[in-house]
């Protein structure tokens, strides 16, 4: 039994997708535009301006809070958070206090609740940058006033493992609502941690913070590196102190940026520029209808349909591999597994190669459907599978490249026979080989006749065949 046992909770940005930030009517969608140019009075903080809030925001904020099981306020309202900063131009951020949009529900990972404490909705801040050494400061305001959902855990996550699962499940559920593309690369979904170490079953420890990780594989090696330092500290009767901590990605160690200081003042007090929110229950069951289908559900509807539940689960958990997965099996009468193992295996093995979605190759599902029909139905080979999978991603109808180049499977053992005849009089060294025992000697004869059938000839067939003429048993 182990000694110790970790403590951990998370804290989730998501970066909404709507079409204008949060309190103003800029494009939200700035990323890779140039410096300061999604920007107008109110999200430069300038005096006089009135914000108002982005319906689309909030009904984002339920459906997340709704998919996270969650009760939903029927009365919120907006706070302002003080603090000084260059990134925060109006020396305040419009944040959520008291009354979060949403609180108390709960995901279920691997089995395990994972409570939710509260989702609220936000602005994010402006970035600010500080080239090295350079006696300035710059600063971007395309991100401030971007409307953002923090949602915050209790600690009720044990292992790394299970924060790397809790965070792809947040991902492919703010996707699969379409409120968020969730992509920490991008910056669009942050995550910082808290941990702390406890003797198994005894009193909370002292716990630190770990920021800026911007990787699902940072937050779980952060971890890892964290409880294992705090580990170490307390078996050698040290004790933890409170503190926030960087992550250093290169060197794969926790850095201290500040210890325990006092809980900041920030004076929350009420928006007086914004209204309270008001969700009725017309409202609340219009988005309670909108709900799609989640990836907990995909995943229990795909192991029904006979999907293996490894399969099942790499496809409920990524939005754009379920939708295309859905899609295909529209025009498909087979067995579901066959098409999650092309695309789980073949066309994953594509999409890692090329870094790309599945959505953005002119993979057509209904293609994939016929390339799956023609495998199952044993009219092509694996071999002629991997053959035409590049086209096949390419756009091209996989039953109209088998017909025009003549790929169907040969299994017909009087037009292999005098192919396979001719192959076994023509390596008479490899034949000596075989029969003296060395079986595996026989894949030499193997290529020369798929080579010349153009991987059509079925592998048994041809194995049934070299056995008989060799009189061994391949
Ligand atoms: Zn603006």
């Amino acid at each position: 039994m182990p000694e110790f046992e970790a403590v951990v909770g998370l804290e989730v940005h998501l970066h909404l997708k709507t079409k204008s930030k949060m309190f103003c009517s800029c494009d939200a969608n700035y990323f890779g535009d140039p410096p300061n140019t999604h920007t107008c009075p109110v999200c430069l903080g300038l005096p006089g301006v009135l914000p108002v809030v982005n319906a689309q925001a909030v009904d984002f904020g339920i459906l997340f809070g709704l998919a996270l099981n969650c009760s939903i306020a029927s009365w919120t309202q907006f706070h302002r958070k003080s603090y000084y900063y260059p990134d925060m131009p109006k020396n305040y951020q419009i944040s959520q206090y008291d009354l979060p949009i949403a609180e108390h529900g709960y995901l279920e990972v691997e089995g395990q609740k994972v409570r939710i404490k509260r989702v609220h909705l936000e602005e994010d801040a402006a970035k600010s940058t500080h080239p090295d050494g350079a006696a300035y400061s710059l600063i971007d305001l395309n991100r401030a006033g971007s409307p953002l959902i923090e949602m915050v855990t209790e600690p009720d996550i044990r292992t790394p493992e299970q924060a790397r699962i809790f965070l792809s499940h947040i991902r492919s559920i703010a996707q699969t609502l379409g409120v968020s593309e969730a992509n920490p690369e991008e910056g669009k979904m942050r995550a910082d941690v808290n941990v702390s170490v406890r003797p198994v079953g005894g009193p909370m420890g002292t716990k630190v913070e770990i920021k800026n990780l911007n990787s699902f594989r940072s937050v779980a090696r952060a971890l890892e590196f964290e409880i294992k330092r705090q580990q170490e500290l307390l078996r050698s009767g040290r004790q933890v102190e409170q503190a926030t901590l960087g992550w250093d990605e290169a060197a794969g160690k926790t850095y201290l940026m500040r210890l325990k200081e006092g809980e900041a003042d920030y004076r929350y007090f009420p928006d007086p520029d914004l209204p309270p929110i008001v969700v009725d229950e017309a409202w609340l069951s219009r988005l309670k209808a909108a709900l799609p289908e989640l990836p907990a559900q995909k995943y229990a509807r795909y192991v029904e349909s006979g999907v293996r539940p490894y399969d099942a689960e790499i496809l409920a958990y990524n939005a754009s591999l379920a939708r295309f997965f859905d899609e295909a099996l529209a025009h498909y009468q087979g067995n579901p597994q066959t098409i999650a193992n092309l695309l789980n295996a073949d066309v994953a093995g594509y999409l890692n190669e090329h870094q790309q979605e599945v959505q953005q190759t002119a993979l057509s599902p209904e293609h994939l459907a016929q390339l799956a029909g023609l495998f199952e139905r044993r009219e092509i080979t694996n071999r002629v599978l991997a053959q035409l999978l590049p086209e096949v991603m390419a756009g091209a109808s996989p039953i109209k490249l088998v017909e025009e180049r003549g790929l169907r499977s040969v299994s017909d053992e009087g037009s292999l026979k005098p192919l396979v005849e001719r192959v076994v009089a023509a390596h008479p060294r490899v034949v000596e080989q075989v029969k003296g025992g060395n079986l595996k000697a026989a894949n030499a004869l193997l290529g020369p006749i798929m080579k010349e059938t153009r991987g059509t000839a079925k592998a048994d067939v041809v194995k049934k065949l070299l056995s008989e003429m060799l009189g061994v048993e391949l």
